[in-house]
């Protein structure tokens, strides 16, 4: 029976919920059960970047579902196949793990990352640095690696291999690189941490270390990958390519699946059996996959969230940016950031009650992430209530 005459629900406590129940969603818009509408500048944090149940994805995800559903990775499985290719003709990956969420893909990074240094170089290198801010996932590894110790409390003994270093400071990166570091891991934008954009100048210089010390650099694009930030990956806008880099969030339009993409020197790193997933794409998942893949292809939808972006940041710049509460808007295509003087949780839930919905990114940050097919009118929508929101909040704040 449990102790539910204390509880009001049988769920772990896990996630402060707002008090919303949504039921419905259609491109930009979604529906609670008391038929209140809502904006959607969320996107379930950068997972339905197609918008909410997308025409071709649901048509080829209905096709599926009468097909087949699942078969064991013991067998060929055509969609996985087809899905790997498509991410393999599009990035600079040669080879593709499909697994099932985001922290599963940076988990298999790091394996991926060890694993090469200790079968195929020889050295037994295992050490991974990490970035003060950055998020990389809620799995004994992936919290460990992640630079943010509120992740981290009440889980010790945490993984040992792990370092974090501030980011932007290439002396102490320099200083944390030892006889056993493997890999650099790191975002293109440290999107829970803050919206905080890498330097170009710093990435170079983290690519140029990787290469004198024989080191592997993992781009994790969980938040930033599949269109969001107006190129296919983060990681291009740089022009660096990375050994390994993660996608989940985007990659299936809100369907669970993850995949770690990597060179084609590191296919020998793993060998039968070495690593795996039950779930891990799977005939019904790879389908949606592709044709979320597919959709953002022919779309053009990269291209989509620059030109979106950029008008969302002039319109950001212009009407909100003028606050004094303001400090700074950031990011890169449809991932964006307004940095403010004080926290903003308030502003979160006072955006419910006009209809739009949005997150933070750290205490003091406001974070965008609407779907990339999100109109201009939806932008000049969202932007006219933000600044409401923001000017209402600083006026209770003076009162
Ligand atoms: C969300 C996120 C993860 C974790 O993904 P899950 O699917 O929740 O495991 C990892 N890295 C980044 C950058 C993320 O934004």
């Amino acid at each position: 029976m449990g102790d539910q005459a204390q509880q009001t629900s049988s769920l772990f406590p896990t996630y402060a919920r707002y008090p919303i129940s949504l039921v419905k969603g259609k491109g930009s818009w979604l529906w609670d059960d008391q038929g209140n509408k809502y904006l959607d500048f969320m996107c379930g944090l950068a997972v339905t970047n197609l918008g909410h149940a997308p025409e071709k994805v649901s048509a080829k995800l209905k096709e599926q579902i009468d097909e087949l559903w699942h078969v064991s990775n013991l067998f060929q499985i055509p969609n996985q196949e087809k899905a790997a290719a498509l991410l393999t003709a599009n990035t600079c990956a040669d080879a593709v793990f499909f697994c099932n969420s985001g922290a599963e893909a940076n988990e298999a990074a790091i394996k991926l990352a060890r694993r090469y240094h200790q079968k195929v170089k020889k050295t037994g290198r295992f050490e991974i640095i990490t970035f003060y801010q950055s998020f990389h996932g809620r799995t004994l590894a992936t919290l460990t690696a992640t630079g943010q110790d509120k992740v981290k409390e009440g889980f010790l003994p945490l993984p040992t291999g792990f370092k974090s270093v501030p980011l932007h400071d290439l002396d102490a990166l320099k200083a944390a690189i030892s006889k056993d570091t493997a890999a650099i891991m790191i975002e293109m934008i440290l999107a829970e941490g803050g919206v905080l954009t890498v330097q170009a100048d710093f990435l170079k210089a983290v690519k140029e270390l990787c290469d004198e010390h024989g080191l592997l650099l993992i781009v994790d694009e969980v938040q930033t990958g599949m269109g969001r930030t107006g190129k296919l990956f983060a990681h291009e806008h740089y022009g660096i390519e990375p050994d390994i880099f993660t996608a989940a969030k985007g990659i299936a339009s809100g369907f669970p699946a993850g995949a770690m993409l990597g060179k084609g020197y590191l296919r020998e790193a793993f060998s039968a059996g070495s690593h795996g997933s039950t779930f891990g794409g799977t005939p019904l998942a790879t389908s949606v996959m592709i044709a979320t893949i597919e959709t953002i292809l022919e779309d053009k939808l990269p291209e989509r969230a620059a030109e979106m972006g950029a008008y969302l940041v002039q319109q950001l710049n212009e009407k909100v940016a003028t606050n004094p509460f303001v400090i700074e808007v950031r990011g890169k295509g449809l991932l964006i950031g307004i940095e403010c003087q004080d926290a903003v949780g308030d502003i979160v839930s006072a955006g419910q009650k006009r209809g739009l919905l949005f997150v933070t990114a750290g205490p003091n940050v406001i974070r965008l992430l609407p779907n990339l097919y999100v109109s201009k009118e939806e932008i000049d929508q969202a932007v006219s209530i933000l600044a409401e929101l923001i000017h209402e909040h600083t006026a209770v704040k003076k009162a």
